[in-house]
């Protein structure tokens, strides 16, 4: 996964590992759907906060780096308890 990750609109952290909590603060996860599909999502664990979620990896960092660029609507993030 070489595709970069755009900081978290609201914290500002980034994908590196070598920020304050020792790893990176926003990440690629993946979860079960409601369907029981597999699906992805970039994740703020500082903000706990989700960002769009696709069935590809590669899709949901599009959606994380495409929300932040508009950005403007931070609000419509989803707030997701951590339900693992
Ligand atoms: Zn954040």
């Amino acid at each position: 996964m070489s595709e970069k990750l755009s900081i978290c609109p609201f914290c500002g952290g980034d994908d590196s590992a070598d920020n304050a909590v020792m790893e990176a603060a926003v990440f690629l996860t993946d979860f079960r759907s409601a369907i029981g599909t597999r699906a992805y999502r970039v994740k703020c664990q500082i903000c706990d906060i989700n960002g769009p979620a696709s069935h590809e990896p590669r899709l949901a960092i599009e959606a994380w780096n495409r929300r932040h660029s508009e950005e403007q609507e931070p609000s419509t993030f989803e707030r997701m308890m951590n339900n693992g």
